[in-house]
């Protein structure tokens, strides 16, 4: 079922996405090589809690996982796209891109928002996958109106990356948040005009572009989270928290 949020929660989710932008900003000014996942991890979890807020991933255990999410931030570096675990023993190098993803929960509601960040200097194949996902989460946000459907924000990412030829993540998807970390409805990174659920003031959702510097397909890895370009080729993502209004989208996940 898709929740309508009422000004309260609103409030509370405007001060929530405030926070887990400047934490996440700050593991981004982190970034460098030499560095490891888990030095990121450690960090957030710390920001987080010196805030009075909890982290929305760790311990968290999705519909048919075996055990909880281990962490506070997802690290994905390189082939990886998503969800990967945070790692003493995975150090970043120049020339790496680490997607960061990390969900808070700030008086009981949550937020949820993910970059890729360059590791020192990187190729200019990855730089343009970072600009051209970062373009396609905007695209999609562009989008939004009340009274749109969830189709229109798919087929506005889609036909925005299309032409550059970047694999788009099928298996994964945006989607409602707020009084929980994952809610109705999906929102597929691909799709048609007019198609999927009305979109409504008041409603809040993740949209999430994960785009593939090659094949679209991923692999779940055996540790049950991570998942991999199934081809070993670079792979980017970008999300917003946004709230719906009558005119337009508000990104809540913002300084
Ligand atoms: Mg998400």
């Amino acid at each position: 079922m898709i929740s309508i949020k009422t000004p309260e929660e609103i409030k509370i989710l405007r001060e929530g996405g405030r926070r887990l932008a400047t934490v996440l900003y700050k593991i981004r000014d982190m970034v460098a090589p030499g560095v490891s996942t888990k030095e990121l991890d450690t960090y957030a979890e710390k920001l987080i809690r010196k805030m009075g807020d909890t982290p929305a991933f760790l311990n968290y255990r999705p519909a048919g996982a075996r055990n909880p999410f281990p962490a506070t931030l997802c690290t994905s570096v390189n082939e990886e796209v998503v969800h990967g675990i945070p790692n003493a023993n995975k150090i970043l190098k120049e020339g790496d891109i680490i997607s960061i993803d990390l969900g808070l929960q700030h008086k009981g509601l949550f937020t949820d928002m993910a970059l890729t960040v360059p590791v020192g200097a990187v190729s200019n194949s990855s730089l343009k996958l970072l600009k051209v996902t970062e373009q396609a989460l905007q695209t999609g946000i562009n989008a939004i109106c009340a009274g749109a459907r969830v189709g229109d924000i798919s087929y506005a990412i889609e036909s925005f990356v299309r032409p550059h030829r970047y694999g788009i993540v099928e298996v994964l998807s945006g989607h409602g948040v707020g009084r929980a970390i994952h809610e109705d409805p999906y929102i597929p990174n691909f799709g048609q005009k007019g198609k999927g659920e009305k979109l409504v003031a008041g409603m809040v959702i993740a949209i999430e572009p994960m785009l593939n510097n090659g094949t679209k397909n991923v692999i779940l890895a055996k540790d049950g989270y991570t998942y991999r370009t199934a081809d070993g080729k670079k792979s980017a993502h970008f999300e917003h928290t946004v709230l719906i209004t009558e005119d337009g989208a508000e990104i809540l996940t913002k300084t």
